[in-house]
C-alpha cells in the first residue's frame, strides 16, 4: 500500500498536545509516510456528539471521510477517540447503504460530495507497526532506547468495539510492545494497560477520573515503568497533564514521564527536536539522559 494518506490530527493535537503533532509530523517524514493536511474538516465531536445527537454526529463524519476520498487517500491519525468514532461511522456506512444514502442526502444539501464508503481509518500507530518494514525503520533508529523499561498505554478508544477493528482489538492488540522493543526498549506489563484513563469523564466526575489514571499511572510505576507512552493525544492530556491534580486528589505523588509514542520515536530516531519534551508535564530529560538518548 502506497504510505500516503489524508492526516486528520484531531483538534487536541491542533490545540493542546501539538507536541505529539509535530513529533507525529516529524516522524512521518523520515519514514517515508505522507500525511496531507484535510482544510476542510472540523473536529469530528467525539464521543459527547455520538451519545447525544447521534444522526449528526455521522453527518460530521461523513463530511470528514469525503473529503479523504475525494483527494483519493485513505485517512490516519494519531487520536484514539477520533480513530473509533470515524471508524464507528465508517463501518455502518459500509455496511448500511440505507443509512450511508440518508447521510449523503443531507451532505449535498450543503455542497458536500457525497461519500461512497471507500475509505479506510488507519492509527498512524498501526501504519509504523504494520506497513513500514521493521528492518527500515530500525535503520532510521539513531539511539538505542539502551533497555528503557516503558509502559505502553493503549487506551481504550483503539481496542474496542472489536468488530470495528478486527485484529487489533483488545488483548490482541501489541502495537506499542513491537515499537518499543524494535527500539531497543523493554515494554513493561502492568494491569491498566488497556483501560480507559478517564478522560471522558472528565467534566462529570473529575474525582473518578483522576482516581482512574493515578490507578493507571501507578500501577506501570510499581511493574517498574521508567516512562509511559500512549498512542492518543486525549490519553496523553489524562495521563501527562492531569497528574498534577491526581496526586493532590489522591494525596501521593505519582511522578511518571509520559509521552505520546511519535515524541519517543522522535527521540530514539533523533529528531529530539522536534519531539516538544520541554511541553511535557512530568519530564523525561533525567530518564532520557541516563540512558544517553538526549
Ligand atoms: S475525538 Fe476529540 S480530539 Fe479527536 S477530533 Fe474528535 S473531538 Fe477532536
Ligand atoms: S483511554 Fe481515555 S482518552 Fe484514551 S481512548 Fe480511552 S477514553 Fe479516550
Amino acid at each position: 500500500m502506497k504510505l500516503d494518506f489524508a492526516y486528520y490530527p484531531g483538534c487536541a493535537a491542533k490545540q493542546v498536545q501539538k507536541e505529539a503533532d509535530r513529533a507525529a509530523r516529524a516522524v512521518a517524514q523520515t519514514l517515508g509516510i505522507t500525511l496531507r493536511d484535510m482544510p476542510r474538516a472540523t473536529c469530528c465531536g467525539a464521543v459527547s456528539l455520538r451519545e447525544t445527537k447521534p444522526a449528526f454526529s455521522l453527518a460530521v463524519a461523513a463530511r470528514i471521510l469525503s473529503e479523504a476520498e475525494e483527494g483519493g487517500r485513505h485517512l490516519v491519525t494519531i487520536c484514539n477517540t477520533c480513530l473509533q468514532t470515524l471508524s464507528h461511522a465508517n463501518h455502518r456506512f459500509q455496511n448500511e447503504p440505507d443509512l450511508l444514502e440518508k447521510i449523503n442526502h443531507v451532505l449535498v444539501q450543503v455542497g458536500v460530495r457525497p461519500y461512497q464508503a471507500t475509505i479506510q481509518v488507519f492509527h498512524l500507530l498501526w501504519v509504523i507497526t504494520d506497513q513500514i518494514d521493521p528492518q527500515f525503520l530500525k535503520s532510521k533508529v539513531k539511539k538505542s532506547l539502551n533497555g528503557l523499561r516503558v509502559a505502553p498505554f493503549y487506551g481504550c478508544h483503539n481496542l474496542r468495539p472489536a468488530e470495528i477493528f478486527a485484529a487489533k482489538a483488545g488483548e490482541e492488540a501489541d502495537h506499542l510492545d513491537r515499537l518499543i522493543l524494535l527500539l531497543g526498549g523493554q515494554p513493561v506489563a502492568y494491569d491498566g494497560h488497556d483501560k480507559c484513563c478517564g478522560f471522558h469523564v472528565m467534566l462529570s466526575d473529575k474525582t473518578e477520573m483522576r482516581a482512574m489514571l493515578a490507578k493507571n499511572c501507578l500501577n506501570a510505576k510499581k511493574a517498574g515503568a521508567e516512562v509511559m507512552i500512549t498512542p492518543c493525544t486525549l490519553c496523553d492530556m489524562s495521563m501527562g497533564s492531569f497528574q498534577g491534580p491526581a496526586e493532590k486528589s489522591i494525596g501521593q505523588p505519582i511522578q511518571l514521564p509520559e509521552m505520546n509514542f511519535a515524541q519517543l520515536l522522535a527521540v530514539a530516531m533523533g529528531l529530539e527536536g522536534s519531539a516538544g519534551l520541554n511541553r511535557l508535564h512530568v519530564s523525561p530529560q533525567a530518564t532520557l539522559t541516563a540512558r544517553g538518548l538526549l
